[in-house]
């Protein structure tokens, strides 16, 4: 019997991970199908009851739906609640759970491009405190590694660094300078770099030799901020392993195969991102 996943959101047509999910249902030759689903938010109750018959081993949540699915879950994972967001739902005895793989896409997106990167991360540096962010931060909680907080908005930072707890120390963008001599990894998380857009007054220079620098942002792939970090000579990790990270999870879950992040999987995405 044919394995049935989906993406649900409004509009869906943006959508990368039918071509994630289809590539390796490919790959793996598994009798399968991901299917992207337009749900408008008055018809999500209909869906979850459509996903407790059966139809569906599980699927993705993507906007505007991320927030609005934790009150039809039969049960939520820990994190996603922390994150605030869920962005993937497996059913398993009519029951849908749901969970957030965002932070486990930015660490497997790291681990990959930058193989003992936390030996050198500490302190970090977390630009932007958006929803993003959230799980940017969790994922740096889970290996320990303490965060400065910096963000336009400076009451932002505050709350979302009170919300999550642990070695979290809000900030300024304009901190960043004095900070950098010290912090061994930098993340952007901000919607700067989207369109070709950079940070004002950002001293590169001032960041260890040894530091890493990783934008979350992959339109474009190669942000002002990475060309920068670049030509400063730090290593970089872009933002588009992430996204390609985060599905394996789900995968793994609905179709009971753990894919791999393969050079062609990235360059199919990346083909598919070209204006
Ligand atoms: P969001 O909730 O709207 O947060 C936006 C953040 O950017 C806030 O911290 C905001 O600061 C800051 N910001 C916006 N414009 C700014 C400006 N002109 N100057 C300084 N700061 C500015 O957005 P989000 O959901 O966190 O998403 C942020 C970015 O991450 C998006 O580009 C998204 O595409 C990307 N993203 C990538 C992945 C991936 O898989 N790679 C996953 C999720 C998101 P204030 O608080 O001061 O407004």
């Amino acid at each position: 019997m044919t394995i049935k996943a989906f993406v649900i959101g409004h509009p869906i047509n943006h959508s990368r991970s039918p071509l994630i999910h289809r590539t390796w249902l490919a790959e793996h030759g598994i009798d399968g199908s991901y299917e992207p689903i337009d749900v408008p938010p008055d018809a999500l109750p209909a869906f979850f009851d459509r996903l407790r018959s059966g139809e569906f081993a599980g699927g993705n949540v993507t906007i505007p739906h991320k927030q609005t699915v934790f009150a039809l879950c039969d049960e939520v994972d820990p994190l996603a609640r922390t994150i605030g967001a869920v962005n993937t739902l497996v059913v398993r005895d009519s029951k849908v759970l749901g969970s957030n793989t965002d932070y486990l896409g930015f660490l497997g997106n790291l681990d990959a491009g930058a193989p003992q990167w936390e030996r050198s991360a500490q302190p970090a540096i977390v630009l932007g405190a958006g929803g993003a962010a959230r799980a940017i931060l969790v994922a740096l909680q889970n290996r320990q590694i303490p965060v400065h907080l910096l963000n336009r908005t400076l009451a932002t930072a505050e709350s979302l660094a009170a919300d999550i707890g642990g070695a979290i120390t809000p900030g300024a963008l304009s901190d960043f300078n004095a900070l950098a001599p010290a912090a061994g990894l930098v993340v952007n998380t901000t919607s700067i770099g989207l369109h070709g857009t950079r940070f004002e007054g950002f001293d590169l220079g001032r960041l260890p030799d040894n530091g890493l620098v990783t934008d979350i942002v992959y339109a474009p792939l190669l942000t002002p901020l990475l060309a920068d970090a670049k030509a400063r000579g730090l290593r970089t990790v872009d933002g588009l392993g992430m996204l390609l990270h985060q599905a394996v999870p789900g995968f793994a879950a609905w179709f009971g195969v753990a894919p791999q992040v393969t050079p062609a999987l990235r360059r199919a995405v990346e083909a598919s991102l070209e204006p």
